[in-house]
């Protein structure tokens, strides 16, 4: 069984169709899993459901061989503290400085020592390449500067799991290589990840599993070089056949 693992996950956004069905899989401790799939096949709504912000309908999810229960505050609670989710959009506060951004939740929602989390979060932005930048403000920062400055934000967290939702999809292509860079070097450093991203040469170096979805379901788990270069079913050839085409 993995570090995270995921068995069954079913869930819906109150409608009559599950968005999620049965989805299994599984991470080990320090491993890279990406999450490829068409749009609306439901990546996204895998990471939400994970972090609480979706109740799942069915499945178990279990963290470090503990079980999650998404119904219980305490239990949730919990789980949220051993995750950390980053989206596309950065939403940054626009009137705090890099390292105000870093800080404020551990400051305010953890109630640790102001001194004690200034330090990691220069820390933190240096490790994210930005040790110049922690007075500046978003409006200062490029786009892939802001997105770093959210990963260091979820690493302030001190999160056993992170997750990736399209990270890069909002950068301009050549700030894209930048926030990769970032990422590469949390892999290194043993961190435990989802991503979720259509840049499949990174998905191809960085993940240890690819896992293909489609219409809420996983369809396909493997190696990156078994799933992006032999796909078995039709639908992961249909995948990759567009995506690899641009
Ligand atoms: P992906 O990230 O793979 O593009 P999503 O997880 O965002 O897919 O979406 C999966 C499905 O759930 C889609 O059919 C989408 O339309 C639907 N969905 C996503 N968010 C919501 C929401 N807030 N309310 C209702 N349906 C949603
Ligand atoms: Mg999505």
């Amino acid at each position: 069984m993995g570090f995270l693992s995921i068995e069954g996950l079913t869930a819906s956004y109150g409608g009559k169709t599950d968005v999620l069905s049965g989805v299994t899989l599984s991470v080990p401790r320090g491993a890279v899993v990406g999450l490829i799939g068409p749009s609306g096949s439901g990546k996204s709504t895998v990471l939400r459901t994970l972090v609480g912000l979706l109740k799942p309908r069915a499945g178990k999810v279990t963290v470090g061989g503990q079980a999650v229960d998404y119904g219980d505050r305490a239990s949730l609670r919990a789980a949220r503290d051993r995750f950390a989710i980053v989206f596309q959009q950065y939403n940054l506060f626009q009137n705090m400085t890099a390292l105000r951004n870093v800080t404020v939740a551990p400051t305010l929602v953890k109630k640790r020592p102001a001194e004690e989390v200034e330090a990691e979060g220069r820390a933190l932005l240096a490790r994210v390449g930005l040790a110049s930048k922690v007075d500046s403000y978003p409006d200062e920062l490029s786009g892939g500067q802001q997105q770093r400055v959210a990963i260091a934000r979820a690493l302030a967290l001190k999160p056993e799991i992170l997750l990736l939702d399209e990270v890069t999809a909002a950068l301009d292509p050549e700030l894209v290589g930048e926030v990769l860079d970032t990422i590469r070097s949390l892999q290194s450093d043993g961190m435990t990840m989802l991503i979720v991203s259509h840049e499949m040469a990174f998905i191809r170096e960085v993940a240890s599993t690819v896992v293909f979805m489609d219409q809420g379901r996983v369809v396909e788990v493997g190696p990156p070089s078994q799933i992006l270069d032999a796909p078995k079913s039709d639908r992961l050839r249909d995948f990759t056949a567009r995506i690899l085409r641009h």
